[in-house]
């Protein structure tokens, strides 16, 4: 097969095409229905994060079967659009993957051929700085992950405030919002972009920005799996890159109303050099019963600045910290993000862990007391060894107005996820129940819950009332799906059985 558009060379080739797929692109596809099974279930599921994996036959009420069409990893711009004219053609659909790091595996889609962004432009090839977009203008392809963007632009001082786990990629990340590096204060990710460059379901290559196309770079700021095109490339505005010092303490969980109480009052009105996070783990993973880490990550200019910032919470201090030889507390140590990065990912469920995630944001006219005695219930059950719950303050960001031309609106001052995660199927079921048993018992007073991050949501169990944006930005969000993805090429939300739907 010809490849005038880039070199495939290295990948797999996948030359069991149909003829008519073969005449209308000079991309490789690989079929489900002419590859051997494994090699095909593979391609498909290799970069899933979560082991828990929908799988092509056996289906069970809460997760359902989904069995892929094909799969692509295209390497240019004319891949996508030769890949599209194929999905156009054969009446099927597209997904995407990125990172591959979506909880409920959102790429993975019925009947979808999936466009595999992994080698896009050479991947980490394709950072460069894109100074006629603005000063400190970053771009990059959509698999790229936050700690290889970071570690590029380190060697010009400079960061980008992505996500806190080093392999997540952008492109999941950003389309959602993006929670990243102190959001509290900084805020959302997607404040960041300047632009983003997209393949539309026409196959039509556009650039949209505040005045381009900006219906869709409202979508690019906010719509997740919603987005109604294939993103090849974002414009990042980036920060200075700045010292980081960090402080950081264990508590029993028996203290954990006094310790939610108090970091949700000192939260609003910490140094807006803080980001600050309250997590449930179980630390080591042989204790009895899970512990509580209130982490203050500085992100100031000096050493005394980060001192001025920490030391009054450290003077306040509710009750006296838990500590041992391996997880002693610390105060205003000095970190980085790739320490930071390598934390995280000690800390993450590792690959080969199955998972299940929710989240939800809690109404700002709840009191300190009620926001502890709501999160009491799941951060001192936690299901298994490996699974954590998480408190994130968002105040003041989550007061400010956001700004108009972006689909994500909507957060509040309590963020709240949980992450079960377990070794063996068997324990599909307790797991699920779990986390739907924690948001069911939250969502009875109809005043707790105010809303949910599509990042930590899978609408196949909870679709949180859809309440992912503010209402004005959800009505625009449909018009603008609508207009540019009419036929539904791209895949979009995942709700329901979509083999059963298809009958
Ligand atoms: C361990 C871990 C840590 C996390 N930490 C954070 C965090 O700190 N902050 C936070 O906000 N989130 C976090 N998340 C959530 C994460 O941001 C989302 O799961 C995100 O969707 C992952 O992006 P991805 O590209 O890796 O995923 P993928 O599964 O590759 O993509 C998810 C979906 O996004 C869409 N998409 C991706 N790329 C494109 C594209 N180029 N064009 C069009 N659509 C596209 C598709 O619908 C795709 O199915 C974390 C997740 C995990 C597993």
């Amino acid at each position: 097969m010809s490849d005038p558009h880039g070199t495939h060379a290295g990948r797999p080739s996948f030359d069991s095409i149909t003829a008519s797929l073969a005449q209308a692109t000079a991309v490789p596809i690989l079929l489900r229905t002419t590859n051997p099974q494994l090699e095909f279930h593979d391609a498909i599921f290799s970069r899933v994060f979560n082991l828990r994996r929908p799988s092509f036959t056996s289906s069970s009420p809460n997760y359902p079967a989904r069995l892929p069409f094909g799969y692509c990893q295209p390497l240019t711009v004319s891949d996508i659009v030769a890949c599209i004219a194929v999905v156009n053609a054969e009446k099927k659909r597209i997904s995407v993957r990125s990172g591959g790091h979506s909880w409920a595996c959102w790429s993975v889609r019925h009947d979808a051929i999936l466009l595999d962004m992994v080698d896009f432009e050479g991947g980490v090839g394709s950072i460069r700085w894109e100074p006629e977009f603005g000063d400190g203008v970053v771009g990059c392809s959509t698999a790229v992950t936050s700690a290889q963007l970071n570690e590029f632009l380190e060697k010009g001082q400079r960061m980008f405030p992505g996500g806190h786990c080093p392999d997540v990629g952008l492109g999941g990340f950003l389309l959602q919002g993006g929670m990243g590096w102190n959001c509290k204060n900084w805020g959302w990710a997607c404040e960041y972009m300047v632009g983003v460059d997209v393949v539309t379901a026409d196959g039509e290559v556009l650039h949209c920005n505040e005045t381009q196309n900006e219906d869709l770079f409202f979508a690019a700021r906010g719509a997740g799996p919603g987005f109604p095109a294939i993103v090849t490339r974002f414009y990042l505005r980036t920060v200075p890159l700045l010292p980081m010092w960090q402080s950081l303490y264990f508590f029993d969980i028996v203290n954990f109303n006094e310790i939610q109480e108090w970091i949700v009052k000192l939260s609003p009105t910490a140094s807006p050099t803080l980001e600050i996070v309250l997590v449930s783990a179980f630390i080591p993973q042989s204790s009895p019963a899970p512990t509580l880490t209130a982490v203050f990550t500085s992100f100031a200019t000096s050493h005394s600045d980060a001192l001025a910032a920490l030391k009054p919470i450290h003077d306040s201090l509710p009750c006296a910290p838990s500590s041992s030889p391996d997880h002693p507390n610390r105060f205003c140590q000095a970190t980085s993000l790739p320490a930071e990065y390598a934390a995280q990912l000690a800390g993450n469920a590792a690959p080969g862990f199955r998972t299940r995630s929710d989240n939800a944001y809690l109404s700002n006219d709840l009191s300190p007391s009620q926001i502890a005695s709501a999160l009491k219930p799941a951060f001192s059950t936690l299901p298994t060894k490996q699974s954590t719950a998480l408190w994130f303050a968002m105040n003041p960001t989550s007061r400010r107005e956001l700004p108009g031309n972006m689909a994500l609106g909507m957060h509040s001052d309590h963020y709240f996820s949980v992450y079960a995660v377990w070794k063996d199927q068997q324990d599909d079921e307790k797991c699920d129940e779990w986390v739907r048993e924690v948001f069911d018992t939250l969502e009875e007073d109809g005043k707790t819950l105010v809303g949910s991050y599509l990042g930590d949501a899978d609408f196949q169990f909870r679709q949180a009332g859809w309440r992912f944006w503010g209402g004005k930005e959800r009505s625009k969000l449909e018009e603008v799906r609508k207009k540019w993805d009419p036929r539904g090429l791209v895949c979009g939300f995942l709700v329901g059985d979509e083999a059963a739907r298809e009958g």
